[in-house]
């Protein structure tokens, strides 16, 4: 079968809820995947930051292997022995006092949500059935009906009401408008990506997350990091908030929590806050696995011992150091952190985001462009220098061909 017969194959068989670039990948090894037809490209997207350990990490695969032949799944109806390990290990690497586990992303930021909501009647003493929670617009936190509910995507919203109500939705980045909604008595939690990660990778200004949280204190209303895509070294530190000091009151991770090797996500909190969920209240069969939760061990351990924070950080300078030297009418705007950066492409001559995705392609990079006229770029965090420079000149070579 060549490329087409594959991509053939899957419009067949599959919804089409994805607009994949044309590439059919079938092997990764670090930064590297290769195609059905032997060839070999950098891989800028890393799985929506999922895979910042790198492809088929050899400690990772062998956590993996490892427990697959011991002990799969046992559910939550009991005890096995390694959830508690992994619940030490992640509780005392993020500092936290208790974690949940969970599978997907999306079902974390929903654990956050009843969590939040739990925690206010609980706890804040709002009436039952009023607490709300503020979002931003441009959010990104996953597609479930009670997420998408506090959408400001038409893509991800239309013709799927009726919502889930009790949301406040304001502008990112704007503190007056957080001051403003944080008014009502019967708000519970603000739940923000301190880098709006799917919307184009939106930086918000300096400050503005320990503000937030300052401002979230004053009110007794918990600060809910979603550091699904930006936790876990991506921004050049180990979460993203890290950068300007502020610990969560509730922090939602994913991704890159178990390497991109099978659905790994977690919500981590303290005592006053998680042990509002009851047994019964809440749960996943998944969640927590053995293979998941050594799994992620692994994960984090690769994070620390190869320092992925740190070449995230440096390596994250030099890409938006280069790419501010490539000449091209094209490219309106880099920004990022870390190694997750943006390219707001200005079309030319009816040329698109999308076009240089796929001359990138050819040159054999691959990225994908978000809300149309964006490409971001995120590499796996181990990514050397020396692989860094030779990406980003087939980029530049992408870039001449629109000249
Ligand atoms: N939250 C953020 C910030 C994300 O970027 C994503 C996915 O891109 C999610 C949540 C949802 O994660 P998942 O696709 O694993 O459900």
């Amino acid at each position: 079968m060549n490329t087409q017969d594959y991509i053939k194959r899957e419009d067949k068989y599959g919804a089409h809820n994805y607009h994949p670039l044309p590439v059919v990948l079938e092997r990764g090894e670090g930064p590297f995947v290769w195609d059905v037809e032997g060839k070999r490209y950098f891989d800028f997207l890393s799985a929506y930051s999922a895979v910042n350990q790198g492809h088929c990490h050899p400690k990772i695969i062998k956590a993996l292997t490892d427990q697959a032949s011991i002990l799969t799944l046992t559910s939550r109806a009991f005890y096995n022995s390694v959830l508690g390990e992994y619940e030490e290990y992640i509780t005392k690497y993020f500092k936290y006092d208790k974690v949940l586990p969970m599978n997907s992303g999306a079902e974390a930021d929903e654990t956050a949500l009843k969590l939040c909501r739990k925690w206010a009647y609980k706890k804040k003493g709002i009436k039952e059935n009023h607490a709300k929670i503020i979002a931003c617009e441009g959010n990104f936190h996953g597609r479930t009906i009670s997420i998408i509910s506090m959408s400001t995507d038409p893509d991800a919203r239309n013709d799927y009401g009726p919502f889930t109500p009790g949301y406040i939705i304001i502008p990112y980045n704007d503190l007056n408008a957080l001051k403003n909604a944080l008014k009502d008595p019967d708000v519970a939690g603000f739940l923000v990506e301190p880098i709006q990660g799917e919307a184009g990778v939106y930086v918000p200004d300096e400050g503005y997350l320990k503000k937030a949280w300052d401002l979230c204190k004053e009110k007794n209303v918990l600060f809910i990091a979603d550091e699904v895509q930006t936790g876990i070294a991506r921004t050049g530190k180990l979460l993203a908030c890290d950068h300007e000091g502020v610990r969560p009151d509730i922090l939602i991770l994913g991704k890159a929590l178990s390497g991109g090797v099978l659905p790994v996500s977690a919500v981590l909190a303290d005592d006053e806050i998680m042990l509002t969920i009851k047994p019964g209240e809440h749960g996943s069969t998944f969640g927590g696995n053995p293979i998941a939760c050594k799994v992620a061990i692994a994960a984090l351990e690769v994070i620390k011992n190869e320092k992925l924070a740190e070449n995230a950080e440096r390596l994250g300078e030099i890409f938006r150091d280069e790419f501010k030297n490539i000449k091209s009418e094209m490219i309106e705007m880099v920004r990022g952190k870390g190694l997750l950066n943006a390219v707001v492409i200005k079309p030319k001559n009816g040329k698109e985001a999308w076009d240089v995705c796929l001359a990138m392609k050819e040159k054999g990079v691959i990225a994908k462009p978000t809300h149309g006229h964006i490409i971001r770029f995120a590499p796996p965090l181990i990514i050397t220098e020396a692989q860094l420079m030779e990406a980003i000149k087939l980029i530049k070579e992408a870039f001449k061909l629109f000249e």
